[in-house]
Formats: C-alpha cells, sequence, structure tokens
C-alpha cells in the first residue's frame, strides 16, 4: 500500500478515527431531505423538504451536538449502519466508500474547500425548504437527491460520470 495514499484511500471504514469518519461527510445535506417509501412496493422518493434543523440556506445543521436528542430519528451513521440504509444519495461520501469506489473532486478532502460541494450542484443549499414551512411531503417529490449534477466539476479528480 503507497504511502501516499490518504486515510479514506488506506483504511477501510471501520478502521478510520471518529476525526477521519466524520471529515467524510462533505455537508451537502442531501441526507437531511424527508423521503417517502410506498408502503406496498417499497419504493423511496426523495422529497426537497428538509429537516427542521438544518439551515435550507447554508445546508448545516443547526444543532449537530444535540440533532439527535432533537430528532429522535436522526440516523447515527456508522459503518456497520451504512449497510441497513438506502437513501444516501449517490454522491455521499459514505456511500461512494462503501460500494468500493473514489470521492470526487469536489470533495471538500481533495479540494480543500468547502464552497466546492455547492459549487459542484451538490449541496442543497437554495433547493430545499424547511419542514417548518412545507406542507405534506407528497407534494414535494422531487428527483435531484438521489441524482449527480449533470454539470462536470473542476479538473483534478474523480469527474462525474
Ligand atoms: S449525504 Fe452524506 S455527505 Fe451529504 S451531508 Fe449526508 S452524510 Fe454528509
Amino acid at each position: 500500500m503507497s504511502e501516499d495514499q490518504k486515510f479514506w484511500q488506506r483504511k477501510t471504514l471501520g478502521e478510520m478515527t471518529k476525526t477521519e469518519w466524520e471529515s467524510l461527510c462533505d455537508g451537502c445535506g442531501r441526507c437531511c431531505l424527508h423521503k417517502l417509501r410506498d408502503e406496498d412496493t417499497e419504493e423511496l422518493s426523495f422529497t426537497n423538504v428538509a429537516c427542521r434543523l438544518l439551515d435550507v440556506t447554508t445546508g448545516r445543521c443547526t444543532d449537530y451536538a444535540n440533532r439527535r436528542r432533537k430528532i429522535p430519528d436522526c440516523v447515527h451513521l456508522t459503518p456497520a449502519k451504512l449497510a441497513e440504509v438506502d437513501w444516501l444519495p449517490p454522491s455521499c461520501a459514505y456511500r461512494l466508500l462503501g460500494e468500493g469506489k473514489e470521492l470526487y473532486d469536489w470533495h471538500p478532502l481533495i479540494s480543500g474547500r468547502a464552497e466546492s460541494v455547492a459549487e459542484a450542484g451538490i449541496a442543497v443549499n437554495g433547493r430545499a425548504l424547511s419542514e417548518r414551512d412545507a406542507g405534506p411531503l407528497e407534494h414535494h417529490i422531487v428527483d435531484w437527491p438521489g441524482q449527480m449534477p449533470k454539470r462536470r466539476p473542476r479538473q483534478g479528480g474523480r469527474q462525474h460520470p
């Protein structure tokens, strides 16, 4: 194994430190959008309605430290839990690495800039609305959280297919 490899290339998800694991989150906010699952078919639909703790302009949780106390169904993602969830967006670093894929060049660990996530069209900023204002989730079903954006990001790492 090359010394030049980054921790996410050298280690399995289960081998990472807590700090390394946390740094994989690009802050896109897509996992904070509500999903609907059809009771009969189990089919998953994404909505553009965000958890009430999400700041929909920045895509950041407004109370990350207390989120699970305030929102009991906020999932604590762990390597073991990753195998159980089927709703992480295709851009999510945990899903990508869990599927043996590379991070994209807009990921802050590669770009060195948190802004590159919004610039690449990954962040929810400006496209989501808070559950406080949304009304019935059925009125807000959208496809984009489950898709990669068409726009190609900057040079230098893995790019969108
Ligand atoms: S979808 Fe993945 S990368 Fe984006 S905020 Fe959620 S955990 Fe972080």
